[in-house]
């Protein structure tokens, strides 16, 4: 499984993808079901890193954790019409165990609106009661009938990170999208992720939704992938689940609700991006093991430069950093490949030179420079690689980000520039939905949305019109 190799990322993404997650130990395939993946510790530990950035975030923006069944009713599913045609060709129901039928027919989770809004009524009585925010992060269930991808593409989404709010007034629920699109472009920074932030358009809008906003950013195929959605739902599931509440002046109103997730697909897409043709690199603060020592040992020199080696170890563990040795029969160079395809951020050297001089060798990850520093400044210079670290990845992300958005004025160039160099290309839009199905139509791309506030002057790609917008056009995963 550990296999080394060098691919280049570019050109044979799926290659590299595919064998990157198995040789660094993120995830099995094996396991016999379709799109379920079997977790690896390592990879484990980047996701639990990951989330509890956006769970921190969440906590501090006043959100409260908590958690819902994973079985749905059938009728309750059914309750929303749109959100049930929308979810009706991915949603897993049960209905009997081994021997025997079940009475009702149950469905698993493939996100949780309706088990969320069916108690949603019972708390939220009064105004006093709004605005109410949660969220969970659990595993909901999805029968994507597309091609699975490992992380990217799955049926079984081990954590699905929903925030679900109730508010009293529309205002108070626009104030709350952009509380989570706040939220979130926190979160994809603190990953040190480029994204675009579109609104979806009508025709692609989520099942039962008002509006929604997506994030997007560019995979390495430069092809568009979805990071989070950011949902206002008005209140036609108020409405569909009886959630009415009392306003100040004593007469009734159903809630306006927001909802948002995110997934481990960010796991994926942060491996993706920011990884090179030698495998992973993670940003340090979500990197399953920030440093890894290497003690480069000559017959004769064991002892000393193992007890720096221990010495280091336990220096950098005290100060909380996630560290680990090597202390495995494999040459150096094997070591050096191994840890820089499972992402390691800065690995440390140490040899019977290093222990004579007093210092030891760093090497960063992100540009293999090495670096010789005092033993008693390992610690300092370790804190600022690990910024600089997360800068550097944070700006070629942008710049992959940007170099790839294309824009053009007529159909046929936007079709010429996607064939030529794929990535984003944005065409000038009347804001007309059967206009903007027929791009997509005649250019053969998908329409990832549009930027509300982004300036425009020019007439339509397609009808001729003035134009009200860009509609960014790509593919997406
Ligand atoms: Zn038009």
């Amino acid at each position: 499984m550990a296999k080394v190799s060098i691919i280049n990322k570019v050109t044979n993404f799926s290659e590299w993808y595919d064998n990157v997650v198995e040789a660094a130990d993120i995830i099995d395939k094996r396991y016999p079901v379709k799109g379920m993946l079997v977790w690896k510790p390592y990879g484990f530990k980047a996701l639990k890193l990951t989330m509890r950035i956006l769970e921190d975030l969440l906590d501090e923006y006043g959100h409260e954790e908590a958690y819902f069944p994973m079985l749905v009713p059938e009728e309750v599913f059914g309750l929303e019409k749109d959100f049930l045609e929308g979810f009706s060709g991915e949603t897993f129901v049960v209905e009997r165990t081994i021997s025997r039928n079940l009475q009702r027919k149950f469905l698993l989770r493939p996100t949780s609106e309706t088990v969320m809004y069916y108690m949603f009524r019972y708390w939220i009585k009064s105004y006093r009661d709004l605005p109410l925010k949660l969220y969970q992060t659990v595993n909901v269930f999805r029968y994507e009938t597309e091609h699975t991808r490992p992380i990217l593409r799955v049926r079984e989404i081990i954590r699905f990170n929903e925030s679900h709010t109730a508010h009293a007034t529309p205002e108070d629920a626009e104030r709350q999208i952009k509380e989570a699109i706040e939220v979130y472009s926190k979160f994809f920074n603190a990953l040190d992720l480029a994204y675009i932030i579109l609104r979806t358009p009508k025709w692609d809008t989520f099942a039962g939704a008002e509006y929604n906003y997506d994030f997007f950013t560019l995979m390495p195929d430069r092809r568009a992938i979805e990071l989070g959605s950011v949902i206002n739902l008005g209140q036609k599931f108020a409405k569909a689940f009886e959630i009415v509440f009392q306003k100040e002046d004593g007469t009734h109103e159903y809630a306006y609700q927001t909802c948002y997730g995110v997934s481990e697909r960010v796991v994926g897409v942060l491996m993706s991006v920011h990884g090179d043709d030698r495998g992973i690199i993670f940003p340090p603060n979500v990197a399953p093991i920030q440093i890894i020592i290497i003690p480069i040992v000559y017959k004769g020199t064991e002892d000393i430069v193992l007890k720096k080696v221990e010495r280091v170890f336990k220096q950098l563990k005290d100060k909380k950093f996630r560290v680990k040795v090597d202390y495995s029969e494999k040459s150096p160079g094997e070591k050096f490949y191994y840890w820089e395809m499972k992402g390691v951020p800065i690995r440390i050297e140490i040899g019977p030179r290093d222990v004579e001089k007093g210092v030891v060798v760093l090497v960063r990850r992100d540009t293999l420079e090495k670096i010789t520093v005092k033993d008693e400044e390992i610690e300092g210079k370790i804190r600022e690689l690990f910024e600089e670290i997360k800068r550097e990845l944070s700006s070629r992300s942008e710049k992959w980000l940007n170099e790839n958005i294309f824009s053009a004025e007529k159909l046929e160039d936007a079709v010429r520039i996607y064939n030529e160099k794929k990535g984003i290309v944005k065409v000038p839009w009347c804001g007309d939905d059967e206009c903007g199905q027929k791009i997509e139509e005649e250019t053969g791309l998908e329409a990832l949305g549009f930027d509300p506030e982004e300036k425009i002057d020019g007439i339509c790609s397609l009808c001729g019109r003035p134009a009200k917008h860009y509609m960014y056009l790509g593919k997406k995963y």
